[in-house]
């Protein structure tokens, strides 16, 4: 087998050399390139039908046919029965890239072992209202150094509302909206899938409705949509989702609520009416969708739980209302409230610490278990001064146990629902991530679908291949049929599974066999080969007007 992987590397990096990532589309009848064939696979199509048993021949970066089996010869032969036949899955959320670019994944782990270990080959990253801008400034640095998976990016409100406002707590003026509608304008040619927006947020938190409207109106006009972490999910999680349906329908695009949940004790069961609610605005004809992350816990920023008010201006003027005796008894009291009803679920516990850049030494605790090393007792009151304590000294990335898993299965089974990981690009002993970043494909396929029968895997597999290809206009992608690109997984649905834990998130997952990237093994025989054939993936916006 060993012998068979290295000439299947050689063959994928003759590949490579003949069709560099900026050559134009490769047809799939040039019978000068090596071919591979998958043979006997359960073939997935990528739309929501169960499979059938069929030989998949890959010709350079194109799927060539999908046939009887046993009726086509090939180069090389990978036999796949036994085994589901996948279109690669496509990640509508992805922190691949983030603000800092020494934390960014894309740059420095681009083999992106994580993430070709489930099967991902696109990601697409610029969620939360942030994105790098310019986008085309952007897209060369990765296209000057790219990786083993796709990517493409939305461009980001926040990071729009930035570069024209700043972190400033108040409207837009006239000017500056139309200096933001200018940057968006200038973002969707460059190629991003639409407009995200991230309004917990600074400073998406800071834009009212009709700001986003006008900006959602600008990406739709260039067959974009508008994907957004909403201002709520916990209490008020229904004004949000009211809101963003609002902005779709105004804004004349389809709208995306991204990793959907609902959070707080007092919030259980209440996905229900989220869902009821996205149907409703179907029914009336407007399109929206969401995606999900397959755990009870979500992750972002300890900033978050400060109220908006003590963020305006960002962390500086925040550490100086911290120094006001009098303001500080007052984000407490919203810490502890924090604790009690939204994040914590009561007990501090429930909070744990996944990163925290200042020291490493407080990675993957929760806050008890500080409290306690630092022989304090734990009440909420003391894990609100923590938290204080933990932003001042440069502030943490938190994992809060705060969902039901019951509503994580209802949004799942919704058929506008698909799966998203809102995770990176992730490397054994690097800080302590949220698990979804090793985990997310792998246990709905492995979990959802054989374990708890959540799901059909042809329809998981749906919401992670062709739906969100359809989603973002990804036409040659998404799909198994003769003519599109040869992005595929196989995989082994009695075995595929997620191993990565809260309490040992670096664990890659398992049962994933080959991946292929435009034609190329990323991963055969489940090791990663180290080819890097990822390309930058532009809207088709942007490849009509060039
Ligand atoms: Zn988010």
């Amino acid at each position: 087998m060993k012998r068979l992987a290295a000439s299947l590397l050689s063959l994928s990096l003759l590949v490579a050399c003949a069709a560099g990532p900026d050559s134009p589309i490769v047809t799939s009848g040039n019978d000068t390139e090596p071919s591979v064939l998958l043979a006997g696979g359960l073939v997935f199509s990528g739309d929501d039908r169960p499979p059938v048993v069929a030989d998949v021949l890959i010709r350079g970066d194109r799927i060539v046919s999908v046939g009887a089996p046993g009726a086509t010869a090939a180069d090389l032969t990978l036999d796949v029965a036994g085994l589901a036949v996948a279109p690669g899955f496509i990640d509508l959320h992805s922190h691949a890239v983030r603000a800092s670019a020494a934390r960014s994944g894309l740059f420095r782990w681009p083999d992106a072992g994580n993430l070709v270990r489930q099967g991902v080959t696109t990601v697409i990253g610029g969620p939360d209202g942030w994105s790098p801008l310019p986008l085309a400034e952007h897209f060369a640095d990765v296209e000057a150094r790219p990786a083993a998976v796709n990517y493409g990016a939305f461009v980001g409100h926040g990071a729009v509302r930035n570069r024209v406002i700043g972190l400033d707590d108040r409207p837009a003026t006239r000017q500056e909206l139309q200096a933001m509608r200018v940057e968006v304008d200038q973002a969707m040619h460059d190629g991003a899938f639409g407009l995200s927006s991230g309004l917990v947020y600074i400073p998406g938190s800071f834009a009212d409705t009709d700001e986003l409207v006008e900006l959602a109106r600008i990406a739709g006009r260039h067959g974009g949509i508008y994907i957004s972490h909403m201002r709520n999910e916990n209490l008020d999680v229904l004004d949000s989702v009211a809101e963003l349906i609002l902005i779709a329908e105004e804004g004349g695009l389809p709208g995306q609520i991204t990793h959907a949940k609902v959070m707080s004790t007092s919030m259980q069961g209440r996905s229900v009416d989220l869902l009821a609610m996205v149907d409703a605005a179907v029914a009336r004809g407007v399109d929206i969708t969401l995606d999900q992350y397959p755990y009870a816990a979500g992750s972002t920023g300890l900033t978050v739980q400060f109220p908006r008010w003590s963020r305006d201006g960002g962390n500086a003027k925040l550490a100086e209302r911290l120094a006001d005796p009098e303001q500080r008894a007052r984000i407490r009291d919203e810490l502890i409230y924090q604790l009690a009803e939204v994040r914590g679920r009561n007990d501090p516990a429930n909070v744990q610490l996944a990163y925290c850049d200042f020291d490493h030494s407080l990675d993957g605790l929760n806050l008890s278990q500080v409290l306690e090393q630092r022989g304090r007792k734990v009440t909420l009151g003391n894990a609100a001064d923590l938290i204080i304590e933990l932003q001042l000294a440069g502030g943490c990335q938190a994992i809060y146990h705060a969902m039901h898993p019951d509503d994580v299965a209802i949004i799942m089974r919704h058929p506008r629902t698909m799966i998203a990981a809102d995770g990176g690009i992730e490397a054994p002993g690097n800080a302590h991530p949220h698990p979804r970043n090793y985990g997310t494909h792998a246990r709905v396929l492995g979990h959802y679908v054989r374990e708890l029968g959540v799901l059909p895997l042809h329809t998981a597999i749906h919401k992670m291949t062709g739906m969100p290809a359809q989603r973002i206009g990804l036409t040659d992608r998404g799909h198994i049929a003769p003519d599109k690109v040869a992005d595929l997984v196989v995989f082994d649905p009695a075995t595929v599974i997620d191993r990565a834990t809260f309490i040992e998130p670096h664990q890659y997952a398992e049962g994933v066999h080959h991946v292929f990237v435009a034609g190329q093994a990323v991963l055969l025989e489940k090791q990663p080969t180290g080819a890097r054939p990822g390309r930058v993936l532009r809207s088709s916006a942007h490849r009509n007007e060039n």
